[in-house]
């Protein structure tokens, strides 16, 4: 059991060398045993976050309790805010079935990410505009799906509060205002006639799009620039609800796992390439888990680990740090699983200036600390994947997945198979990938939510 934990090992011709580099970076490599205490730990915090004791897991309820019924029908908009790039969507739906969708995409500049949040907010609602200009449909009268990747204080299915901004957004003046009321004022300032029924994590719109491919989706995960899941909890387990709730049996949980560890409880994990890109990155000091296993800081990761060795003279020179994405990191493990090191070595020249000394050798060093921080990842990832499937102990769970990491990275989604199968025995599930389900699940949302208002 233990040996499958295992990463693939280094192989270069200098031996010593390659067992130097491999103790320098042993601490990136997590036994089986490390992972069942990661997995306790998760418990625990799930169990505290539930009860609304202090937890890293803030476990939010999202008030999204039934997914779609195959009767919904019109046309549905849906914004997908997290990353660089904003997203406005329309989709068709008869009987229940997506019959046209149609996605724009909008670049969000650093000025608008780190600027007064109501000029971030008035752009959106400027994007909305556009969009529908350019479809024709600005007379329309619309309900609208708003996915927001972010830690939320949800009061209802249709409002919420900025907690804390993660990855690459820190607007001021936002935290605590309930940012579906925000994008209603400036919607309507646009005079637009589009009402925002639904605010959700896009976690939650993941699980929701699965669930309209698969009806046995339970759990909702992102592996992207940033990392979060969601599943269907039993709703009497629930004790944050500001409305009544006796007729729901589930709702769907937010637990907003890349805080995991942020009260200490994960510094047993903790390797000094992980301070380094903490301390580096825009937040300091929170969203412990995510910086673990998040698109955003796995070039990161690796750059860190080069540094090391290159101080450590185990490695020709040091990255420039930030230079590495996880698009490269993608690459590296591609290469990697080929037995190529052409687009590593380049990668590697860019990183360091045009450093003269890079061999193959030297690529082939480079793959492995990209291939030990995508294993670490995959494992932190099914962790928390295999305690929910344990948890919810059904005869069979899916689980929908979203993000650039998952999508583009070679091996993440098979380690993924792997690792939950060997940290929940017994227990069936599949991985399904559920593209552009983060934003198509908030329309979907969106037309159970104008259903029930209408019935
Ligand atoms: C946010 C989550 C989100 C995740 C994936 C995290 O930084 O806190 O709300 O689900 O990123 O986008
Ligand atoms: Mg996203």
């Amino acid at each position: 059991w233990e040996e499958q934990f295992l990463p693939i090992p280094l192989r270069i011709d200098d031996k010593i060398r390659a067992q130097k580099i491999e103790a320098r970076l042993s601490k990136l490599v997590l036994c089986g045993a490390t992972l069942r205490q990661v997995t306790d730990v998760f418990e625990s915090e799930i169990e505290a976050g539930l009860r609304q004791k202090p937890s890293s897991l803030q476990m939010e309820n999202t008030y999204v309790p039934e997914l779609t019924d195959g009767t919904e029908e019109g046309s549905f908009l849906a914004l997908d805010l997290g990353g660089t790039k904003f997203r406005v969507l329309l989709l068709e739906l008869k009987a229940g079935k997506v019959m046209r969708d149609m996605v724009k995409l909008y670049e969000i500049s650093e000025k608008l990410r780190l600027g007064p949040g109501e000029e971030l907010f008035d752009f959106l609602a400027e994007c909305v505009q556009d969009f529908v200009c350019s479809e024709g449909i600005e007379n329309g009268k619309f309900s609208l799906g708003f996915t927001f990747s972010f830690p939320m204080r949800q009061h209802s299915i249709s409002s919420g509060e900025l907690i804390t901004w993660t990855k690459s957004f820190n607007c001021s003046g936002m935290e605590g205002v309930d940012v579906a009321a925000l994008l209603q004022r400036f919607l309507t300032a646009r005079g637009l006639d589009i009402t925002v029924r639904v605010l959700l994590n896009d976690t939650t719109g993941t699980l929701i799009a699965g669930a309209y491919l698969d009806r046995s989706v339970g759990i909702g995960v992102i592996l992207g620039t940033g990392s979060n899941g969601c599943y269907m909890e039993r709703a009497c387990r629930v004790l944050h609800w500001e409305r009544s709730h006796e007729l729901v049996e589930d709702v769907c949980i937010d637990i907003e796992w890349g805080a995991f560890g942020d009260n200490g409880c994960l510094d047993f994990l903790r390797t000094e390439f992980d301070d380094e890109v903490d301390s580096k990155s825009l937040l300091v000091n929170s969203f412990t888990f995510e910086k673990y296993i998040g698109g955003k800081y796995l070039g990161d990761l690796v750059s860190s680990a080069l540094g090391v060795l290159a101080r450590d003279g185990l490695f020709p020179a040091e990255p420039a740090f930030g230079y590495l994405q996880t698009a490269h990191v993608s690459m590296f493990e591609k290469e990697n699983c080929s037995s190529e090191v052409s687009g590593t070595l380049q990668a590697l020249r860019d990183a360091t200036g045009g450093c003269s000394a890079l061999s193959n050798q030297d690529a082939l060093v480079a793959q492995h600390v990209a291939h030990l921080i995508s294993n670490r990842a995959a494992q932190l990832v099914s962790v928390c994947v295999a305690t929910l499937v344990r948890r919810m102990g059904r005869a069979r769970v899916a689980v929908a997945v979203d993000g650039s990491v998952f999508k583009h990275h070679p091996r993440i989604a098979p380690l993924m198979d792997k690792y939950v199968a060997l940290l929940a025995p017994g227990r069936p599930f599949t991985v399904l990938g559920a593209e552009d389900g983060s934003g198509k699940g908030s329309a979907l949302a969106a037309a159970v939510a104008a259903r029930l208002a209408a019935s």
